[in-house]
């Protein structure tokens, strides 16, 4: 018996290659875990033994990448759970679990945006890595720090008014998240009105301590990302070099300039995908406090003003929730569309070749190109013609990370 194939040639597909050009038609040989060519045909001697597949006219395209992914809220689209108070096995389950749904729809990266238990996320990392459970390329994150930095799970945005700036304590939990190894560490800068009502503009952290938290991060080695609604709070982000930026609701003409200043080093997720659901799947319309018509208002103008300025805006819409679970990330791409103004290309190349910078492995990661890694999606359908079709999984004929498939279809 001959043993699995390590090499797969795609024929008969239109590549979309990530980085915003038109697709063009080509074959697509992978060896290993590497695109090792791209070419109109690719010669004997190297697609002798490949396993082939053909497209059959389809459009290959590199994986998606989700900016905020929430693997530890406990929803996805096979499994709902409006509870947050599982035992600590359960958690583990369930992001294993989510990381498996993500990857089946198309997900093969995911930089996380939060995890009340973090060893759950860089545990998962470690599995998904190494190919024995499915799942998608992971960044691993903190829980997110909060204001007088609660504990892991409560959210009460009470703000920096009456209470002691505490830079020493944000610094010990950067520090303690730096020894569970995580890769990034997040800090609710603004509150979230849709949990505590009326937050959202309201800043949570003082400037010293978000300074204690970037110098500490720095120190460990990690990325620190910002949920980020009020003005102020984008400003702050900005000023102390946070590396991803959420939400930016709210941002006013100086925080727009600060944040396309620095739009080399720092990624924008506006999360659409949440407002969307908070706005129209909840089934009960959301009260005044909570802002979300503001919200979704707010951040239709904010978008095009960011991606005007030259940053790098970037799908990823805080799915893990009951009423917008895991799995339905890819509809953050028509959202860009028809929210935002991007046309299907340019929302595919925020997901894949802005996707692999985020990841911080954008010399590898998020175009089909020769020596890059063979995150591919072959899709029965044109995305560029109708971005929807990336959210019919059945849509997905080929999931490959890292070289293997994970889904065949037929
Ligand atoms: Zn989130």
């Amino acid at each position: 018996m001959t043993p699995e194939s390590t090499s797969t040639l795609f024929t008969g597909v239109q590549v979309f290659d990530g980085t915003g050009r038109d697709p063009f038609r080509a074959e697509v040989l992978v060896e290993g875990n590497r695109v090792t060519a791209v070419a109109d045909n690719v010669p004997r001697d190297l697609r002798d033994g490949a396993r082939v597949i053909d497209g059959g006219g389809g459009t290959l395209l590199p994986g998606l990448v989700d900016a905020h992914a929430h693997l530890g809220f406990g929803s996805t689209v096979e499994h709902l759970s409006r509870r947050r108070d599982e035992p600590d096995e359960e958690k583990a389950l369930l992001v294993a679990h989510a990381g498996r749904v993500l990857l089946d729809h198309g997900i093969t990266s995911a930089y996380s945006g939060g995890n009340r238990l973090p060893r759950t996320e860089t545990a998962a990392r470690k599995a998904f890595a190494e190919g024995w459970m499915p799942g998608p390329r992971l960044k691993a994150a903190s829980w997110e720090g909060s204001a007088g930095m609660v504990e892991p799970g409560v959210y009460d945005f009470p703000g920096v008014d009456g209470r002691a700036s505490d830079p020493g304590a944000v610094s010990r939990f950067v520090t303690d998240m730096a020894q569970l190894g995580v890769d990034i560490v997040k800090l609710s800068l603004s509150g979230e009105s849709a949990v505590v009502q009326g937050t959202s503009r309201v800043v949570q952290f003082t400037d010293e301590e978000v300074a204690a938290a970037a110098h500490t991060a720095t120190r460990h080695g990690l990325w620190l990302t910002a949920h980020a609604h009020a003005a102020e709070s984008v400003k702050m982000a900005v000023r102390h070099g946070v590396r991803a930026v959420y939400h930016c609701t709210f941002a006013d003409e100086e925080a727009l300039d600060l944040v396309g200043a620095a739009r080399d080093r720092l990624f924008v997720a506006p999360t659409p995908g949440i407002i969307h659901a908070n706005l129209y799947d909840t089934g009960s319309e959301p009260e005044p406090g909570m802002e979300v018509r503001a919200t979704h208002d707010a951040v239709r103008r904010v978008v095009p003003e960011l991606v005007a300025r030259g940053v790098r805006v970037v799908p990823g819409g805080d799915y893990g929730f009951a009423w917008n679970p895991v799995g339905r990330n890819p509809r953050d791409l028509e959202l860009f569309v028809d929210w935002f103004g991007f046309t299907p290309a340019e929302a595919l190349r925020a997901a894949t070749g802005y996707g692999g910078q985020v990841m911080g492995m954008g010399d590898e990661l998020g175009l089909v190109r020769e020596g890059f890694l063979a995150d591919l999606l072959l899709v029965d359908g044109d995305p560029l013609d109708d971005i929807r079709v990336l959210q019919d999984r059945d849509r997905l004929a080929v999931i490959m990370k890292d070289g293997r498939a994970h889904k065949v279809a037929g």
